[in-house]
């Protein structure tokens, strides 16, 4: 059973509609990020006007979604949910503007996904609140401007360096979120395990924490999974044990890492000698998209020390090899 294969299982995706923090006090983690976006809140709402366009970049399970619905929540506005891929035409677009109420929260994941058509007809909606229409076809074609409501848009991506310079030059506020350490995970567990009406020990909610790979998605489906355990194989208590025996026959990763971290660090040390190595042999050795790798992947294999980033390229850190079960033929006998 592949744990990876479970995350978006549509039960899950219902699990993660019920678990979404709703303020910023339920909100855990990110505080930086929390303090800067309450503020920005309580100041636009002051002043009677929209909030200021926001990018969130990061990882995907981090929380970009939600903190875009608490911001909705927080300024008392509507939100309407799309994504880059799906906004085809600029049509598609013009329709979700006009639609839209003054200060409502225009959310679009996956941003870096817009077609450069669509992207450019962003830009006056972002700027001045106006777009251009086109009105008939053919012969009789003509465009009409139309005010549109002031809005905010919050783009998010996992992939901020595909955003076009002018496109990232129109959010007033850009927040990247970063992974979160065991302890804000055993946090976020026990909350979600008390929203779900699983009783759980704190030992028990740490030993599903610290194998999320610093993920609240990952950690909320694993407390998911958890509980089925209990309930068949236990008294219904998520407990130490318990957490260790269910990861264990669900096959996880006993640091959270997935199969394609794990197969990064195994080619740069079965292919490379434990590098270094350049990420562009990475990705082309383990068929995975560099940049992909530069920005999901690799942000945590190096904040949990499995790799280095050094003047000539990537490496495995001796970490790398003792959780591999390999033998670093190139370190020096001391
Ligand atoms: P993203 O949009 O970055 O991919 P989401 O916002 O969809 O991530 O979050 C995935 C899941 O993780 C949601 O169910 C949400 O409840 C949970 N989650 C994310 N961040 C937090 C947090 N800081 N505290 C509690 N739950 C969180």
């Amino acid at each position: 059973l592949d744990p990876n294969a479970e995350r978006l299982h549509p039960t899950d995706k219902e699990l993660e509609r019920v678990l979404r923090p709703q303020t910023f006090d339920d909100f855990t983690g990110q505080q930086k990020i929390l303090e800067n976006l309450s503020i920005f809140v309580k100041a636009a709402k002051l002043r009677g006007e929209a909030l200021d366009h926001v990018l969130l970049h990061g990882p995907p399970g981090l929380g970009k979604t939600t903190l875009s619905h608490i911001i909705a929540n927080e300024m008392g506005v509507g939100i309407k949910i799309t994504s880059g891929p799906v906004l085809d035409k600029p049509g598609d677009l013009a329709g979700l503007l006009t639609n839209l109420e003054e200060g409502d929260i225009l959310f679009i994941d996956e941003i870096h996904r817009l077609s450069p058509l669509v992207e450019e007809y962003l830009y006056s909606a972002m700027e001045d609140f106006k777009i251009d229409i086109m009105l008939e076809s053919g012969p009789n074609a003509r465009s009409v401007q139309i005010s549109l409501s002031p809005f905010t848009l919050v783009g998010a991506t996992t992939r901020s360096g595909l955003l076009t310079a002018p496109l990232r030059a129109r959010f007033g506020i850009n927040s990247r979120l970063q992974y979160y350490d065991a302890k804000l995970l055993t946090t976020i567990v026990l909350r979600s395990a008390q929203i779900i009406n699983t009783p759980i020990t704190e030992e028990g909610a740490f030993e599903i924490a610290r194998r999320s790979r610093g993920t609240p998605r990952i950690a909320n489906s694993l407390l998911r999974r958890t509980r089925d355990f209990a309930q068949i194989k236990g008294n219904g208590q998520v407990d130490k044990a318990i957490a260790e025996y269910a990861l264990k026959a669900l096959n996880v990763d006993v640091h959270g890492l997935d199969e394609m971290d794990n197969k990064i660090l195994s080619t740069i040390i079965d292919k490379f000698k434990g590098g270094p190595v350049g990420l562009k042999t990475i990705a082309t050795a383990v068929s995975e998209d560099e940049g992909t790798i530069e920005e999901v992947y690799e942000p945590f294999l190096i904040q949990e020390g499995y790799i280095m980033r050094t003047s000539r390229g990537r490496e495995c850190t001796e970490l790398a090899y003792k959780h591999l079960g390999k033998i670093n033929t190139n370190k020096p006998n001391t």
